[in-house]
């Protein structure tokens, strides 16, 4: 999803005149403007017809303008490369900026959203023997935070609809060993909290929101991330605020972030004493610069990504052979990491899913099925069985029940239905780039009747 053809030293120079997010999007040659809207029964793309959105051209992404580079060129020239070096080095500055985006007094910044969950859990006490339920349609770092601290991440069912990890089904998975929940605001959106936090409360369980795609997302008017006892962000390149690797964890519990950034800094606490166990998470100064460089639009992008899904969920609500991600009544607000649907292949003339994307990908739109396996159909359910200390922590009977409960399939159907726009990059784009997604889609659809035939 690159830009072809416009450089970036241009690139650069067009965003340090003005507003860098409307210099983005002015810079996209605007194909699918309403002058461009083609007969919805034209000959399909891929049948040898003219492309709804030829030479398609997305917004850049990761996003760069002249305040990333020169926050960059200050650390490299300043010789502080590693937080520890001073209190005001861009990681430092960082942590008290992402604190002020929530409200709160500290953030600890980390290497990678994985290492922000895996931080929390060693923070929280959480280790071997102890279950942690969480959601199998994930990343896999969500469960390998649990993995590296010789957890259990057990996985539960998801609503079908929400693409979330359904309560009723957490609820059914807890045992004795149950320590925490670890819910997954998944493509941006808010999980059901108001039932993750009543079941938190009467099971007396942690919660450890991954809120790796979520920033800046609200529900029942509360920042996501502070809802349950710490929320954990990334900023891997493809997530809407990146700088290559990174992540942070925020708390309202201070003693809580104490704890998580001496986890954080190889055990040793701001005292300078090694107080426990702790791997090393920290964030390097050139990660913080390229955070800090980005942080002033960050806001504005939020913005135009919701104003962007607002128009596609607009634009299609009468197709119903794609239906989109299920917003649970408390989301006050989204936050748009990807842009998603089930694909309903009875209102597609029965073309599986793989087809209409062949269509949709030969008009010139590529839409992705996202995770073609759920985490809890990969080989690391069965490696940790051969796992001597996974047998002496949990014992033969709980591991074998483990492998039982493996059966989930509501996440089956969601990775067999989904179809999704990556949204960092191109929700940034104008509402002429999501009419020719729009366009495109509804041209196939016109033309379901052939579909099998491709
Ligand atoms: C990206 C992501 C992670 C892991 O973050 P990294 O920075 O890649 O380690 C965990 N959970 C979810 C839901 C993610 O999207």
């Amino acid at each position: 999803m690159k830009t072809k053809d416009f450089s970036r030293r241009k690139f650069i120079a067009t965003t340090a005149a003005g507003s860098a997010a409307v210099a983005v999007a002015a810079s996209i040659p605007a194909f699918g403007n309403i002058t461009h809207v083609r007969n919805e029964s034209d000959k399909l793309a891929i049948l040898g017809g003219t492309p709804a959105a030829p030479d398609k051209v997305w917004p850049d992404w990761p996003y760069v303008d002249e305040k990333v580079v020169e926050e960059v060129v200050k650390t490299t020239r300043s010789g502080i490369w590693c937080r520890i070096q001073s209190p005001n080095g861009t990681v430092p500055t960082f942590e008290k900026e992402f604190a002020k985006l929530f409200g709160i007094k500290t953030s600890v910044s980390t290497g990678s959203g994985t290492q922000s969950l895996n931080t929390a859990v060693e923070a929280l006490g959480i280790g071997p023997g102890d279950e942690i339920i969480t959601s199998p349609y994930t990343d896999p770092g969500t469960i390998q935070s649990i993995l590296v601290s010789r957890a259990l991440p057990v996985m539960a069912d998801l609503d079908p609809e929400s693409f979330q990890l359904d309560p009723d089904d957490v609820e059914r998975k807890i045992t004795k060993k149950t320590r925490a929940l670890m819910p997954v605001h998944i493509m941006g959106q808010p999980c059901n909290m108001q039932r993750m936090m009543e079941i938190a409360k009467k099971h007396n369980l942690k919660v450890i929101e991954d809120s790796c795609q979520a920033i800046m997302a609200e529900y029942q008017g509360k920042m996501v991330g502070l809802i349950g006892d710490v929320g954990c962000f990334s900023f891997q390149t493809s997530k809407v605020f990146c700088c290559g690797e990174g992540g942070a964890i925020v708390s309202e519990n201070e003693e809580l972030m104490d704890k998580c950034y001496t986890v954080m800094n190889h055990g040793t606490a701001k005292s300078g004493r090694t107080m426990t166990i702790g791997s090393k998470y920290r964030m390097n100064e050139f990660e913080g610069a390229v955070l800090l460089g980005q942080m002033p639009g960050l806001r504005e992008r939020h913005n135009i990504r919701n104003r962007n899904a607002k128009y596609l969920r607009e634009q299609l609500k009468d197709l119903p052979g794609l239906v989109p991600q299920k917003l649970y009544d408390g989301t006050t607000q989204g936050s748009y990491y990807l842009y998603t649907w089930s694909y309903k292949k009875e209102h597609w003339n029965n073309a599986p899913r793989e087809k209409f994307l062949k269509a949709v990908a030969a008009e010139g739109i590529s839409l992705s099925p996202y995770i073609a396996n759920g985490l809890h159909r990969e080989p690391w359910t069965d490696h940790i069985q051969t796992l001597p200390e996974y047998k002496t922590m949990f014992g033969s009977a709980r591991m074998k029940k483990f492998k039982e409960e493996l059966l989930l399939p509501k996440c089956d159907q969601v990775c067999q239905e989904m179809v999704m726009v990556w949204a960092s990059g191109p929700l940034l784009g104008t509402q002429a780039d999501m009419d020719d997604v729009t366009n495109a889609i509804r041209k196939v659809y016109a033309n379901r009747d052939k579909l099998n035939s491709i």
